[in-house]
């Protein structure tokens, strides 16, 4: 019989008819025999409905405050669970992130787990009895009440997996798995069977919004399976994992991932001196702008150009610290353009085939969608295209790879 770690997000906690659904489940989980350990989050809603609380009554709340409010969400979730297991004749404990002794650093609202205390989790599971963990919160050394960003339910089951060697971290989700691409741009978009850890951490990172960030890396760490299954339908999900050497015939390319919400900015005829990139991208991190692709030109007549990307609601903000930056440099101009995309094809296939980029680049070609950055990894090509063009590339290339073919068999 398997140890399963299960975490429900928030839509499969969403009302109280479907905690008792995530209850029948579990009972037929632990009818055939298995150990539970169950990670919740909040009810949805619930979370953001707290933090508009807090924005009623003080702008910027002090960071340990908003946890102490936050972290309630969960609290509500993992009691009525186990009620609803109760009635069923399951026994089940239910324990908040400090019970249960999560002990994180003490950096509120991000905070980072540490260590798990194991001990107390095991006892009740010698007992028979399910555990229900609150997800997304722990405790400091000082036993202040911290949470793990948004979304960090995720993060709780795959570090509860981890520190109980558990069979799997099973992520029970509104989506039931991860698909080449999203099936609302691409109808043939499919369910993959499987995924590296690498390759969804990639896709996770370009936009795929399905599991945390932090949740991955942690579960590529301690090399936990991970499977994202849905709440709502029965089916095998897609199965994260450690990459496999002997695997058949794989396909190159697992996904493409999109982000529409990107703004390039240009400052053109920069002096080719040594110290440019740093005088012009200092100040746009100490505006607090995240910075994706970078590119510079070569120089030619001594300047050359300088285009890098951010995030389109940071576009305004960084035209204004880069004009600034421009006179200082005496550059030619600032030019930027904010209705671009970044479309991605991620692969671990990509290390052992060449011509990937250039199968890209043709595809677009051909329908005529010009690029005007590209940035490359190990497992990853992306480019950057003008807005209205992103949904005739992604489809292009979903089929250029013939992703719509994809297995997707049931085990
Ligand atoms: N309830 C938290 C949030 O909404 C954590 C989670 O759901 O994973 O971000
Ligand atoms: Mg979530």
């Amino acid at each position: 019989m398997a140890l399963y770690v299960q975490k429900y997000g928030g839509t499969s906690v969403g009302s109280v008819e479907r905690i008792e659904a995530v209850a029948d489940k579990l009972k037929k989980f632990k009818d055939q025999g298995h150990d539970l350990v169950v990670a919740v989050s909040a009810m949805s809603g619930e979370t953001n409905r707290l933090i508009s609380l807090a924005k009623e009554v003080q702008e910027t709340p002090s960071p340990r405050e908003m946890d102490v409010l936050v972290s309630t969400g969960e609290q509500v979730t993992i009691a009525l669970l186990c009620m609803a297991l109760e009635k069923r004749g399951i026994p089940a404990r239910s324990y908040t992130g400090s019970q249960v002794r999560i002990l994180t650093d003490s950096a509120h609202t991000k905070a980072r787990i540490q260590d798990i205390d194991v001990e107390r989790i095991q006892g009740d599971l010698a007992q028979g009895r399910v555990v229900v963990v609150a997800g997304f919160q722990g405790a400091d050394a000082e036993g202040n009440i911290t949470t793990l960003g948004r979304g960090g339910s995720d993060t709780t089951g795959v570090a509860l997996a981890a520190a109980l060697k558990a069979d799997e971290c099973q992520i029970y989700t509104d989506v039931d798995g991860v698909y080449t691409t999203d099936p609302r741009v691409v109808e043939g978009a499919c369910r993959l069977e499987r995924i590296t850890f690498e390759e969804m951490l990639e896709m996770a990172s370009l936009g795929s919004k399905i599991l945390q960030i932090r949740s991955v890396e942690f579960a590529g760490k301690y090399k936990v399976p991970l499977r994202v299954l849905s709440s709502f339908e029965e089916g095998p999900g897609t199965l994260i994992t450690i990459e496999e050497e002997e695997t058949v015939e794989k396909p190159v390319i697992s996904g493409i991932a999109f982000n529409r919400d990107e703004a390039k900015l240009t400052v053109l005829g920069v002096p080719d001196i040594p110290g440019v990139a740093s005088k012009i991208l200092v100040p746009v991190s100490d505006a607090n702008i995240e910075v994706d692709m970078i590119v510079q030109n070569i120089a030619a007549d001594q300047t050359t150009d300088f285009t890098f990307t951010v995030h389109r609601n940071d576009y305004n903000k960084a035209e204004e610290v880069l004009r600034a930056v421009a006179t200082e440099l005496e550059a030619r101009e600032v030019v930027g353009n904010n209705k671009i995309a970044k479309v991605s094809i991620v692969g671990v296939g990509m290390r052992s085939h060449a011509g990937v980029a250039s199968k890209m680049f043709d595809a677009l070609a051909k329908e005529g969608i010009n690029i005007q950055m590209i940035s490359t990894s190990e497992i990853k090509v992306s480019v950057v295209i003008a807005e209205k063009y992103l949904e005739l590339a992604v489809r292009a290339l979903h089929s250029a790879f013939d992703l719509d073919k994809v297995d997707t068999v049931s085990e």
